[in-house]
């Protein structure tokens, strides 16, 4: 439990974000927080270098909707204060702080408290760095085969400061072992699911901007939900962390492992039949239904041909041809528009079947959308295509 919301044991996999800002700007961390939270994250991860930074945690708690975990590297004595200050988790890296007494004292501090600890380890950080010898037998095991080298290197790490817990008797512990690498992490989580018996949290690190970084983060994280593992999730992105937390909750909706809130938008990819500018129709429809508060599923398709088979899987869909659109209210054809009042059109029969949903009226439609591929158009050269399976 972290602050409330339940971690592992069969919980509902939870959002986990990190701030940007630094912590110490009370305000601007606050603000964050808040957007974070509002954007659907479960609990807020900030970092703590300083001590000014868990000078300030009292009041950024007062102000947070969602629990905050203090991230502590290098000096226990942040996770102490942040201890003392009322988080509700500690982050800690086996890879800096290794002192035994001092992991007992935080282990100790958050006993009295009640709290968890998240014990991460990085494919960075597991790399011996201080004794030249043992870094040289390293190096030449990681030369001859970095992948299972590097697996071993974290499990052991989690390993040896998990004997620290066990001879304290604290188990109220969650772990991480992260690289940046979509392979190296399916294997790393595969290997630590299989070694403890511990709630996991789930990450693939430095993963870039959302542009580079979105397909790794998800066909790593994806692939381990699928298998069932995993508690807590948190995709990384060099951007404003909202896109993290949008990308982690479509992730666990297109998984089946959270219940949309919000409207789900289908659109065809478009091709040689398009007769309307459907991107800009696709891209605005998308910003007017982020006010909508109820799961309807919207459909815009660029043309007739899939037919309105597919609309009866939709709530609401457009079918668009030469400078005009038919809408569809859950298979029931209601209207013929202009392209010009497509948008406005789409967007009020969304908004009058949400009412109604939401007035008991009538229930969404929980049946898939499926868009068959197009037929075939011939090429320059009049040879067609096979069509795509
Ligand atoms: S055939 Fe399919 S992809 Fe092409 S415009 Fe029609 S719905 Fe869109």
């Amino acid at each position: 439990m972290v602050g409330g919301v339940p971690i592992g044991g069969g919980a509902p996999v939870s959002i986990q974000s990190m701030t940007s800002t630094y912590t110490y700007e009370v305000d601007a961390t606050v603000r964050q927080i808040r957007q974070l939270a509002e954007a659907g994250c479960d609990m807020v991860r900030v970092a703590v270098p300083d001590k000014r930074d868990t000078a300030v945690l009292p009041a950024i708690l007062e102000q947070s909707p969602v629990p905050i975990i203090a991230d502590v590297h290098f000096h226990f004595e942040r996770a102490l204060e942040a201890i003392k200050a009322g988080v509700h988790k500690i982050r800690l890296n086996p890879g800096n702080i290794k002192d035994r007494k001092q992991v007992d004292r935080v282990i100790a501090a958050c006993r009295e408290r009640g709290i968890p600890i998240r014990v991460g380890v990085n494919e960075g950080s597991v790399v011996e760095r201080q004794n030249k010898e043992a870094r040289a037998t390293q190096q030449e095991a990681l030369t001859s085969d970095y992948g299972s080298h590097m697996i071993r290197l974290m499990v052991e790490a989690l390993e040896d400061y998990m004997r620290i817990f066990d001879e304290n008797v604290f188990h109220d512990v969650v772990l991480s072992a992260k690289s940046i690498d979509a392979t190296m992490v399916i294997d790393a989580y595969r290997a630590i699911s299989d070694r403890f018996d511990l709630p996991l949290h789930l990450g693939l690190t430095h993963a870039g901007p959302p542009e580079t970084g979105r397909i790794r983060s998800i066909a790593s994280l994806g692939s381990l939900l699928s298998m069932g593992v995993g508690d807590t999730i948190r995709i990384s992105y060099a951007s404003d962390p909202v896109h993290e937390v949008e990308d982690a909750k479509e992730l666990l909706c297109s998984l089946g492992l959270r219940n949309r809130v919000e409207p789900e938008l289908i659109a065809c990819p478009t091709c040689g039949r398009i007769e309307i500018d459907l991107i800009k129709l696709v891209a605005d429809i998308r910003m007017k239904l982020a006010g909508i508060k109820t799961p309807v599923k919207v459909a815009v398709m660029g043309c007739v041909v899939n037919g309105p088979g597919e609309a009866e899987g939709a709530d609401v869909a457009v079918f668009a041809g030469k400078g005009k659109g038919i809408i569809y209210v859950q298979g029931e054809r209601k209207r013929t528009v202009s392209e010009a009042d497509m948008l406005d059109a789409l967007y009020e029969e969304t908004v009058v079947f949400a009412r109604r949903v939401e007035r008991g009226e009538v229930t969404l439609s929980h049946s898939r959308v499926t868009i068959a591929p197009p037929d075939p158009l011939p090429r320059s050269d009049g040879s067609i295509p096979l069509p795509i399976r």
